[in-house]
């Protein structure tokens, strides 16, 4: 039977016929745990709000089931795909669609700007992945560092990354990478997702969270670099006061005085610690040292 344009992978019968087809063997180094869950499916394109207008680029398509799943609801996909191994594959199950490309590449060294010239006219367009954990912070902080034209970023990660992305001050999960995904993206948990939704399973539990991302950053700041060292400093030393984590920072070239000075000027206690502090509050410390510096 010639199967339609209507995605047919997404069960676990369907993704062992196919890895026994072409005798595929896991890549545990490519972080290789592929969706068998159809509702999981259908949430991340919901979470996406995937139409008939949007380019979408996949990082990491596997034998290509979310794929599926995109090029079935968007106007045209890019998915890029590090293993050749399942380069055949992907034509395969993928033959049915016109409007995907697949490329053999580590996403971490496409011009993704580039392609989104290409394929879009430089228009936003939408990241959505089932991503190998391994990248899971380089791919989304280089996404959003460089202001690649990207409206929203929908990805599987690990539950715990998920957390710690959409955590706000005061609570155990709050960091430096909460801080700098808030700055470039308004982030929500769209699902959690349990192990026995991939195969085979990873260790840990997953979720869904889509980072939409902000056409302006939510605060003002003169430095961001100053500001993201500032941040990184007094998390690398969490149990420490704000005054004592950035006053013992190698990356933070200002005097002891001049840091307790710029706290002080923010109105902020002596005591305080860098994990009570918002956003807001690390860019007027960042602009009150530079006044002073
Ligand atoms: N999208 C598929 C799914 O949901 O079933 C597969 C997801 S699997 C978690 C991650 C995929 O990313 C694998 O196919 C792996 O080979 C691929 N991958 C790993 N590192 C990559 C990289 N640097 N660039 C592109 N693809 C990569």
């Amino acid at each position: 039977m010639e199967r339609g344009k209507e995605p047919w992978l997404g069960h676990p019968s369907e993704t062992i016929g196919i890895l026994q087809k072409y005798d595929f063997v896991f890549r545990k180094q490519f972080g290789q745990n592929f969706l068998i869950d159809t509702h999981v499916l259908d949430k991340i394109v919901d979470a996406a709000a995937i139409t008939k207008d949007d380019f979408v680029i996949e990082i990491g398509p596997g034998i290509g089931t979310l794929t599926q799943y995109l090029a079935y609801h968007a106007r045209e996909v890019v998915a890029v795909e590090i293993d050749h191994d399942l380069i055949p594959i992907l034509s395969d199950t993928l033959s049915a669609y016109d409007n995907v490309h697949v490329l053999n590449e580590d996403i971490l060294k496409v011009d993704i700007r580039g392609m989104i010239e290409k394929y879009n006219g430089g228009k936003k367009a939408k990241v959505v992945a089932n991503l190998p954990y391994y990248i899971t912070t380089p791919i989304i902080m280089e996404l959003l560092e460089k202001r690649i034209p990207v409206e929203s970023i929908t990805v599987m990660v690990q539950k715990e990354v998920a957390m710690r992305m959409q955590a706000g001050p005061g609570t155990k999960d709050y960091g430096a990478l909460s801080l700098a995904v808030q700055y470039y993206a308004k982030p929500y948990l769209a699902a959690n997702v349990p192990q026995n939704c991939f195969m085979p399973r990873p260790k840990v539990g997953s979720a869904v969270i889509r980072l939409t991302c902000h056409a302006e950053a939510p605060v003002k700041v003169k430095d961001e670099h100053l500001m993201f060292r500032l941040i990184r400093a007094s998390f690398n030393q969490r149990r420490k006061t704000l005054f004592n984590g950035l006053r013992n920072a190698p990356e933070v070239k200002a005097s002891q005085e001049q840091i307790r000075m710029a706290i002080e000027n923010c109105g902020l206690s002596p005591s305080v610690r860098g994990e009570a502090l918002t956003l807001e509050e690390f860019a007027a410390l960042s602009d009150a040292l530079i006044e002073l510096m």
